[in-house]
């Protein structure tokens, strides 16, 4: 068994072995006809079941013909031009080599004894996001899981520093568009989801400044502590961006923590022609930035950043035999007096083989060219009787909806709208989401794909189409 571990006698099995996990990969990365097969859980179970875990294959080929019936043959594929579901991006090339190379090395994060250069290199990484958010000196911050758990932390610093013991009193603001981490989070900080008051949003899905004003004017006549705004920079389903200099001016006047969740807006910081929407960032207390979102990374690969670093000291703890007290002043830089997380992957790589090969610039590139995109496709909506299209994209979003030309009930069209979704993911030629407007159904292209051109958009428009004037033909057979 020893002939597994990965040292220094098995160096060559290891090359063998992960090319030739490559060579499939490349396969079937260059063989895909659709972003998914269509398979259903039912079909897909048995074939799960039945591999026995207590025999073991012993062999790395045989172990991947199998994978190719458990998991690559109905992958959900993102790279595909036709995959314009949730916010998954295809990933760049220099960031899977980076995913690769920390794997093998499989550094943790946590102490410096257990990552030496790594943590420098992350410490790199979040003062170049500082600096491109417009961040001071004093800024700091860490890698994370994901945008929920950036968002966690955030408001785990803005409870402590609000400085009131009697959490009842708590309340955070954000729009009703922003992200369902923030009432989680809420949740798990012990203030309860009911702690989360949901400011209205403007036609453009924008939170309306004007009533978070009124509504923070209310929370102090009431004796009650406004710990947090939440302002969305990229909301998950319109891509809108929150009014983030007129939000910076009332956390100022209010004194409350302003954390900036872009998540997804995130990929602005490097873009070369929408910079300007992020505007105000550098006002905010702490950014969520998921760079496996609008950086083209591989999950996981998200930061927390802050501009004051020394409110991290609320998420630290000194351990014995971890972090003891001494490391501080011996200026040991231990990235997990700052982090949630214990051992942690040094996704940071992913990013820095990036902007090592590509620069930021390419990624700006990329992050535009989809926001053109969803710019043509908006007119592309605008323009076709058969869809009510809601909000002009400004980032990579589009929500819409099939209207029959034939008189049909709003649930009628409602239903129409969920089937075409459900069909076409069951066709596997397209992958699209949805979600409500207004109490309606919508569905949605969430455009992070430069290769998906505009007949990409105006063949998968068809085929929703098709599918849901199919779905209204039958229905009006059986009424
Ligand atoms: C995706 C998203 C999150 C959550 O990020 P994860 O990486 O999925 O945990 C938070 N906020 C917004 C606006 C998002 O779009």
């Amino acid at each position: 068994m020893r002939s597994h571990l990965l040292n220094d006698t098995t160096a060559e099995s290891y090359r063998r072995s992960v090319t030739e996990g490559v060579e499939r990969v490349a396969r079937k990365l260059a063989t895909t006809r659709g972003p998914f097969t269509g398979v259903t859980p039912a079909e897909l179970a048995p074939v799960i079941d039945a591999v026995d875990l207590d025999r073991p294959l012993g062999d790395a080929s045989a172990a991947l013909d199998e994978l190719e019936d458990v998991y690559l043959r109905d992958a959900v594929y993102f790279h595909h031009p036709r995959y314009l579901g949730h916010l998954n991006c295809p990933v760049v090339i220099p960031a899977v080599l980076g995913e690769a190379v920390l794997s093998a090395v499989n550094s943790s994060l946590d102490t410096w004894d257990q990552s030496a250069g790594a943590t420098l290199i992350e410490r790199k990484l979040v003062d170049w996001t500082t600096a491109r958010i417009g961040f001071g000196p004093d800024a700091d911050g860490v890698f994370t899981s994901g945008g929920s758990q950036s968002n966690l932390q955030a408001l785990l610093l803005a409870r402590e520093e609000a400085g009131t013991a009697d959490l009842s009193k708590l309340r955070i603001f954000s729009s009703e568009c922003s992200h369902f981490s923030v009432q989680k989070s809420a949740g798990l900080l012990g203030l309860g989801q009911e702690a989360v008051l949901s400011i209205p949003v403007d036609e453009n899905r924008r939170m309306q400044s004007v009533v978070l004003a009124a509504e923070l004017e209310a929370c102090r006549a009431e004796g009650l502590v406004p710990m947090a705004i939440v302002a969305t920079a990229g909301t998950t389903d319109f891509g809108s961006i929150d009014p983030l200099p007129e939000i910076a001016a009332l956390a100022e006047e209010y004194g409350a923590w302003m954390h900036v969740d872009a998540a997804y807006g995130c990929g602005l910081l490097t873009s070369l022609k929408r910079r300007h929407l992020l505007d105000g960032i550098e006002r905010a207390d702490s950014v969520t930035v998921d760079y496996h979102k609008s950086f083209f990374q591989p999950v996981s690969s998200s930061a927390l950043l802050v501009r004051d670093g020394a409110a991290l000291r609320h998420a630290t703890y000194h351990a014995d035999y971890l972090n003891p007290r001494r490391t501080v002043a011996e200026q040991i830089p231990n990235q997990v007096d700052k982090s949630l997380q214990t051992t942690r992957r040094f996704d940071a790589l992913k990013l820095w083989m990036t902007l090592r090969v590509m620069g930021a610039d390419g990624v700006g590139e990329l992050f535009d060219e989809v926001c053109d995109l969803a710019r043509a496709g908006h007119d592309l909506l605008a323009a076709d009787p058969r869809y009510d299209v809601v909000v002009e994209p400004q980032l990579s979003t589009l929500v819409y909806r099939y209207v029959p030309e034939a008189a049909a009930s709003p649930a009628e069209i409602d239903r129409a709208n969920l089937h075409a979704r459900k069909a076409l993911f069951a066709s596997g030629e397209a992958v699209v989401a949805g979600t409500k407007v207004d109490g309606r159904q919508y569905l949605k292209f969430t455009l992070l794909n430069p290769e998906t051109t505009v007949a990409d958009i105006a063949a998968v428009l068809d085929l929703i189409a098709g599918h849901a004037e199919q779905y209204l033909g039958e229905n009006l057979v059986h009424a």
